[in-house]
């Protein structure tokens, strides 16, 4: 029995079946590249969601990690740290707000800004106590937990998992006049994505987050921009709202803020929202710890030295006009912002998963995302001839 087949098994008889991922079983992981427990070598397009946008292990990430093991790993926000502040500044500095809030996990910053606007919408907007309201969009992804899940458009993602908390509107994504219509006097917040990636890589049309930005401003509702995943350099920009020079309220960042080596999240914004916090209201005993920070820190000045988001801009340029001279008869368009790149796949042509698989097959990871896209959103230290190679083997599959 190979390695990977003894893993797989073990695997299957200890694990939640939550989810279904490729049969491969990695064990190493560096830059764009990851080994298998077999010594398969393969070029990781995914990229952990956008969590690994430094590259697997960097080196300076590490270093920063390692370091802070040597000193102190867990004060709890019963004390100070003293790497904490280092972290909020720098973090404040690249999103250009005056505070900002440290979770670990995505949904956490999620849950943190839902907090934040409400709080903000019964203390400063004046909304009557129990009315807040937050429109989020259809194709949603926020997080997975309850309250998130409740205001998910996709049925599985709820199904079995309610009641749900209320105080949520939806309206479809990307189409404005259904926003504008859709606030009332109690509406606190508009959240969103500046793209879909959960979604199934989905651009809103050009001047959507301009225009919405416009109407949350004139109508005294905060804009949430769930960065999570379009943030730290993906589309090719620090932030995705920065293609329609957008600033919004506030941000939620995760995934790659912990360089792929420890979950860190966080919401920034300016004093006048974060201010609705006062001690006790709110909180996370690993939120902001000294090692967090270390390496939030680190992962922050990677992106900045290393200039990763103009690299994801031209490489993700060259990549999309790539993808788009192969001849396919399977692939119905191409679309995405940077290095985060769908590959629709006709319906007639079967699901995407297939394609993932055989692309695997030929040492490309990549994962299907909503049945009919193949994400391609590699680490943004890879290189032009790193995207040949993997144009190469990509073209094999869809041809
Ligand atoms: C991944 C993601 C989340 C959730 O982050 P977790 O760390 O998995 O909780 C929230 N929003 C977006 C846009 C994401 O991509």
């Amino acid at each position: 029995m190979s390695k990977t087949k003894e893993i797989l098994t073990q695997t299957e008889k200890y694990s939640a079946n939550n989810y279904h991922p490729l049969d491969v079983v990695l064990s190493r992981g560096e830059g764009i590249w990851v080994w298998d427990v077999d010594g398969n070598k393969y070029m990781d397009c995914l990229a952990a969601y956008s969590a690994v946008n430094q590259g697997h292990r960097h080196q300076k990430v590490l270093d920063a990690l390692i370091k802070q093991t040597e000193h102190i790993t867990l004060t709890s926000r019963a004390f100070h740290n003293d790497r904490m502040g280092e972290f909020l500044h720098k973090l404040c500095e690249v999103t250009g707000k005056e505070k900002a809030l440290p979770m670990n996990t995505g949904a956490e910053a999620v849950e943190t800004a839902i907090k934040a606007v409400r709080k903000w919408g019964y203390e400063v907007k004046g909304v009557e106590e129990g009315k807040a309201e937050i429109i989020t969009c259809s194709g949603n992804f926020h997080g997975r937990t309850t309250t998130i899940v409740g205001f998910s458009t996709e049925a599985q993602y709820k199904d079995g998992f309610g009641p749900f908390t209320p105080g949520f509107v939806t309206v479809p994504y990307g189409d404005i006049k259904s926003l504008e219509d859709a606030i009332t006097p109690n509406t606190v917040a508009f959240l969103f994505e500046p793209l879909q990636g959960e979604g199934g890589v989905v651009v809103p049309p050009e001047g959507y987050i301009k225009k919405a930005a416009e109407i949350c401003k004139q109508k005294n509702v905060l804009m949430v921009a769930d960065e999570i995943q379009t943030g730290l350099g993906r589309t090719g920009k620090m932030f995705c709202c920065d293609h329609e020079e957008v600033v919004p309220d506030v941000y939620i960042l995760g995934k790659a803020l912990g360089g792929g080596v420890y979950p860190v999240s966080g919401i920034a914004c300016d004093d006048d929202i974060m201010g609705v916090f006062h001690p006790g209201d709110h909180g996370s005993t690993f939120g902001g710890n000294p090692l967090g920070s270390a390496v939030g820190l680190a992962s922050l000045n990677v992106l900045i030295d290393e200039k990763l988001p103009a690299k994801a801009a031209d490489l993700g340029k060259y990549f999309m006009e790539e993808l788009n001279k192969i001849e396919s008869p399977h692939v119905d368009h191409i679309r995405g912002k940077g290095l985060m790149i769908g590959v629709v796949i006709k319906e007639s042509s079967g699901t995407a998963r297939p394609f993932c698989e055989k692309l695997r097959d030929l040492g490309v990871l990549a994962k299907e995302t909503h049945h009919q896209v193949i994400r391609f959103a590699p680490p943004l230290v890879i290189t032009k001839d790193e995207i040949d190679w993997a144009l190469e083997r990509i073209e094999k599959v869809l041809k």
